[in-house]
């Protein structure tokens, strides 16, 4: 499943390569993903050819990692990243060494790979080299290490975090060797930069089973070792199953892809806490933004569930503190609370099987949708009114009154209470200084 005219475009690179007398293939991550039926977005070619040969032989290249033997080729509509033929010498301090070596032959470069289904290559003919029979494993659903598991893992921790998102994309599973290579080697992932593993982490996420992915880490024993400690305390194993049918409900639905939805989601199933999501994700190295939006819209869902289980609540007070909460985490949150709220009432067949967390009290109809709709401001900055035209207005000092004051007026404008308009709030807040005269 590779687009046309990319195929076209990466056969030319290898025909140029071996017109030239040189060997060429398709290699590592596109030859298993073609072979898996999956899709690909970027083909990876191994040749015999130096860089420097590289160079000379195409129009536009551009000198991307040379030191590690590694040119990007740009073609009309697409870029090759073409890498001479190498093995990885003197690892040190199990990270990814810095000098390379070129070797002769195909095999030798297949051989520093990580995993048998990496270790594949194509010709532009569409002969398969698989030396370490990476095709067996594939259709075995196995990730297996190529040679002694504790050793490569040794060299390169980070092939650890690896082998757990290839597991957890795939639905595959480490062979015994495999996994017991991991639980040797665990604690070296710590010299492992932690951005690093979250770049797994990401591709984990954006997959179909990443509780799985979690899980293996976990069982592996990976999770204490890296390098941010985690609290484990807070990752409640329980519920998985049924999280993972939320996140596969929600699969085809608009906004799946959002990693705060997702990640939502996968740690609200594990009984992280809205409060506890922010400082785990950040630990992990996640941007700030994406931590909040997280932290923020688990936040918002422990709101409603709890309004959804006391039955002697209003609708009007349900809407009313649906508003205050959509004002206090703001508009992206409720976006995305609501996006998130929206897939899963559709998809979520009533026979979903597993105990989901607050999947019982689900409301089927959507009145926060339409509240939502309906809220006009979401910041004091949008109140026609503000606190200088008060304190000019009333004569009093400005302080915590104010900004009191002002919230109500945003509350009482967004709720649909009061029009936004600078006579009618400055009325309403003159007539809220009188009443309380006391501030
Ligand atoms: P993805 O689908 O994420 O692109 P990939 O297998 O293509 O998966 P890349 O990081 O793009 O992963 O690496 C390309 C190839 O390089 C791999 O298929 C593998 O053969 C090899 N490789 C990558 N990282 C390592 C590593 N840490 N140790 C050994 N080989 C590696
Ligand atoms: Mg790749």
């Amino acid at each position: 499943m590779v687009p046309p005219l990319m195929v076209r475009q990466g056969e030319l690179v290898l025909e140029r390569l071996t017109m030239q007398g040189f060997e060429a293939y398709f290699v590592g991550g596109c030859v298993r993903d073609e072979l898996m039926g999956r899709p690909v977005h970027d083909m990876d070619i191994a040749t015999s050819a130096t860089p420097e040969q590289v160079v000379a032989l195409f129009e536009r290249t551009v000198p991307t990692g040379i030191q590690h033997g590694t040119v990007t080729v740009l073609m009309e509509d697409h870029a090759f990243e073409v890498t001479t033929f190498r093995k990885e010498a003197e690892y040190e301090d199990h990270r990814r060494p810095s000098e390379v070596q070129y070797v002769r032959d195909l095999e030798q470069d297949l051989q520093r790979r990580d995993f048998t289904m990496n270790a594949i290559a194509m010709d532009r003919h569409g002969k398969v080299s698989d030396p370490y029979h990476g095709l067996q494993d594939i259709e075995a659903g196995v990730i297996r290490a190529v040679g002694s598991a504790a050793e490569r893992f040794d060299e390169d921790a980070l092939r650890m975090v690896r082998a757990v998102r290839f597991a957890s994309v795939f639905g595959f599973r480490p062979t015994k060797s495999t996994w017991s290579g991991l639980r040797i080697c665990r604690d070296k992932i710590a010299y492992i930069a932690t951005e690093r593993i979250r770049a797994e982490l990401e591709k984990m996420i954006a997959g179909p089973r990443p509780l799985r992915g979690l899980e293996l880490l976990r069982r592996s024993g990976l999770l204490e070792y890296i390098n941010a400690p985690v609290p484990m305390a807070a990752l409640r194993w329980s519920a998985k199953e049924a999280q993972n049918d939320w996140l596969a409900a929600i699969e085809h639905a608009e906004g799946a892809e959002l990693p705060e939805l997702r990640w939502s989601l996968l740690l609200q199933g594990l009984s992280v806490q809205g409060d506890e999501a922010g400082p785990l994700l950040k630990r992990w190295t996640f941007s700030r933004k994406l931590s909040q939006a997280v932290s923020n819209i688990i936040i918002f869902d422990e709101v409603m569930n709890t309004m959804n289980e006391d039955h002697s609540i209003s609708p009007e007070a349900r809407r009313s503190r649906f508003i205050k909460t959509a004002l206090r985490l703001g508009k992206e949150t409720a976006e995305g609370w609501l996006l998130r709220r929206k897939a899963l009432v559709k998809n979520l067949s009533p026979e979903t099987e597993g105990d989901v967390p607050g999947k019982a009290n689900l409301p089927t109809d959507f009145p926060e949708a339409e509240w939502f709709r309906a809220i006009t401001v979401f910041a004091l900055s949008d109140l026609e009114l503000n606190g200088g035209e008060i304190i000019a207005a009333t004569g009093r000092k400005g302080g915590p009154w104010l900004t009191e004051l002002l919230n109500g007026l945003l509350f009482a404008v967004a709720a649909g209470e009061l029009r936004n308009e600078k006579n009618v709030l400055l009325e309403h807040a003159k007539a809220v200084v009188n009443t309380n005269g006391h501030i």
